[in-house]
């Protein structure tokens, strides 16, 4: 059994995987014992499976698993970690954006005692101000509303021990917020502060859709507080209602002649009132889809194809 699992989604990365392997390999050797590197191929169209198939010919510590179609990031990470025989487990992303050369300071802390060892990054330079904006923003509203200690600016990169994965694997939810799932947790986690590389090669894979989604999922999946507003919502339009109503009789009473007429209040607040419901049916139905998907019961994923060579001992 190797002591050392990484775990690495690959998604269309066939420009990528030469260089990752080259530097992922060579941190593997430098381990001061066993180690497996187990890539998912997320249903590439590209060459990206027919290269890790060489590299498990070539590599015992290679193995691989194929989905038989994309199911995206969160899911390609909780199927590897449904493989890992290691003791510690790495998670990193497969554009090199999470240095591999990182993993030995990561393993200190894990001697020190940590579970979890986060990767928390500082800077994001190398990538849009708009994507930026939106993480920083979106951090730190989820810290405020979800009702565990959500670290900031953390990722999927991490150092998890054994124990903590496989109350992962025994997590039946399909809509995985890993890294929400793995604060939620606890245990001893540290950060470990890092400047998050670029890309190494080819397009980012999370389109502004799939982020916006894994935003959403992680909302739904860390609070309720999105249901409550809109009671807040109802109770505010309510107190305008009756304050508004007020006004009316005061006039009716008081002042006789006052023409009340206004057409252009009313549409506003029927406007109003009809945004307000719209969202909160649009809030409730997110929760309500996620119900739905969760009662059905799919297995998360389907593999295709798995690579791996028995180690008997
Ligand atoms: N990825 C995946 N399935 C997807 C999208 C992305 O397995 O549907 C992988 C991708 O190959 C990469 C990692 O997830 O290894 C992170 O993707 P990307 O770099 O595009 O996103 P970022 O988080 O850097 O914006
Ligand atoms: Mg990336």
């Amino acid at each position: 059994m190797p002591k050392y699992s990484l775990v690495i989604p690959v998604y269309n990365e066939e420009r990528i995987i030469p260089a990752l392997y080259q530097r992922v390999s060579a941190v593997m050797d430098r381990l001061d014992d066993t180690a497996e590197l187990i890539l998912i191929n997320d249903g590439s169209s590209d060459r990206t499976l027919e290269l890790l198939r060489e590299l498990h010919d070539q590599d015992d510590r290679v193995v691989y698993l194929s989905f038989a179609r994309n199911f995206g990031h969160q899911i390609a990470i909780t199927a590897g970690l449904n493989y890992v025989r290691g003791k510690v487990i790495i998670v990193l992303d497969g554009d090199l954006q999470d240095p591999p050369e990182l993993i030995p300071d990561l393993l200190v802390l894990w001697q020190q005692g940590y579970h979890v060892v986060y990767a928390q990054r500082t800077k994001r330079l190398r990538e849009s101000w708009f994507k930026r904006l939106c993480a920083y923003a979106f951090y730190r509203i989820l810290k405020q509303l979800a009702n565990v200690d959500m670290p900031t600016d953390t990722g999927d990169f991490c150092l998890m021990d054994r124990q903590i994965v496989d109350l992962l694997n025994q997590m039946p939810e399909r809509n995985r917020y890993l890294r929400g799932l793995r604060a939620w947790v606890g245990f001893k986690q540290i950060a470990f502060k890092f400047d998050r590389d670029s890309r190494f090669a080819g397009e980012v894979k999370y389109t502004f859709a799939k982020s916006f989604g894994l935003a959403i999922n992680g909302l739904v999946s860390f609070s309720i507080i999105p249901l409550r507003l809109s009671t807040y919502l109802g109770l505010l339009s309510a107190l305008a209602a009756i304050f508004m109503a007020i006004l009316v009789l005061y006039w009716r009473i008081f002042i006789p002649h006052s023409t009340l007429t206004g057409f252009a209040t009313i549409a506003i607040a029927i406007f109003f009132l009809g945004a307000v419901q719209l969202i909160s049916i649009g809030i409730l139905g997110e929760y309500i889809g996620r119900i739905y998907e969760e009662v059905k019961n799919r297995p998360l994923y389907t593999i295709s194809e798995v690579g791996r060579k028995s180690v008997e001992s």
